[in-house]
């Protein structure tokens, strides 16, 4: 790709953005918040946005909360939003399911935590795994084989914060011995912010495992795959040229909003610094850059 003019958000393209601008795509973490603390001017800028009647959406990569979850999240922070704005990895894996006919009579194992579990459980499918094998593990040196249900039809991982041996070998030989087994990854972010002072392995890292057990490719549903968006547009019925996506990460975000065509808006507020953005190996850039989403406001009252 040519390297793009990316410009600072100023006062005239800040009120020329949020004129031109119909829906409001926000990445959460980094932008929302860090972790479980929120960012300066998040809840006014959000609700000033909504007085204009601009449509609200959170698109988060983290698959460990559900949409209820992450509801009860943004309100227990101040934020008003409802389940159906919000657009996480995990309600994207069970949708993916969905919207691909996934057979019914079929059983999904999960390397991942309630988030997915929940989501899958609420799309109706038979699922297990997950939380519920966290303190299983393998006995080694008998004759037994390890054994598994031949009637699991997709492996679905997440960040699983209790992964252990157990769970790969189940999520390994459900892929390996069924060649039609689906492979769903919810993200494979190398790193997130489980905490607002440090970066933890992600669910790119339990993904990984799994890729080098089976050497197959997993399917992703988060960012910066189109499956997230073309649910959405499925659901908005407004053109990808009049949103926005806000976010603080090149590789997903910004990536996933350039894919489909949106405006694009990258915070400094996150794990993207000026010198990451100035980089010359770097070869994604936003349209426009800004410190946090708060200057969205301030900018267009100036
Ligand atoms: N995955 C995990 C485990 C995380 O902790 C995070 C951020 O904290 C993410 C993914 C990225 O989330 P988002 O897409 O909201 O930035
Ligand atoms: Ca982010």
């Amino acid at each position: 790709k040519e390297k793009t003019n990316f410009q600072i958000l100023s006062p005239p393209n800040t009120r020329d953005l949020v004129d031109s601008v119909d829906a409001f795509l926000f990445d959460c973490d980094g932008v929302i918040w860090k972790g479980d603390a929120l960012i300066d001017g998040v809840p006014e800028t959000l609700e000033a946005l909504r007085s204009m009647g601009k449509k609200l959406v959170f698109v988060t990569n983290n698959s460990t909360k559900s949409r209820r979850q992450y509801a009860k999240k943004f309100n227990s922070l101040g934020i008003s939003v409802t389940e159906d704005e919000i657009f996480s990895s995990s309600f994207a894996a069970a949708m993916y399911l969905k919207v691909n006919s996934f057979p019914i009579d079929k059983k999904v194992y999960v390397i991942g935590e309630e988030g997915i579990y929940e989501e899958m459980k609420l799309a109706g499918f038979d699922c297990f795994g997950g939380p519920e094998d966290g303190k299983k593990s393998v006995l080694f040196g008998s004759n037994s084989l390890f054994d598994h249900d031949k009637s699991v039809g997709a492996v679905v991982v997440g960040l699983d914060r209790c992964i252990n041996y157990y769970k790969l070998q189940y999520g390994n030989l459900c892929i390996r011995e069924n060649p039609g087994c689906l492979f769903i990854a919810t993200n494979r972010d190398p790193v997130g912010h489980l905490t607002a002072l440090q970066e933890w392995p992600g669910a790119g890292c339990m993904v990984a495992a799994v890729c080098g057990a089976t050497q197959r490719d997993p399917i992703l549903v988060g960012k910066p795959s189109t499956f997230m968006m073309d649910f959405l547009l499925q659901k908005y019925n407004i053109p990808t040229s009049r949103m926005c996506m806000v976010g603080d990460r090149l590789d997903t975000d910004i990536l996933f909003g350039q894919n489909a065509g949106c405006r694009t808006l990258l915070v400094l507020s996150g794990v993207t610094n000026m010198e990451t953005l100035k980089d010359p190996s770097n070869c994604i850039w936003p349209e426009y850059y800004t410190s946090s989403v708060s200057d969205i406001m301030s900018l267009s009252d100036d």
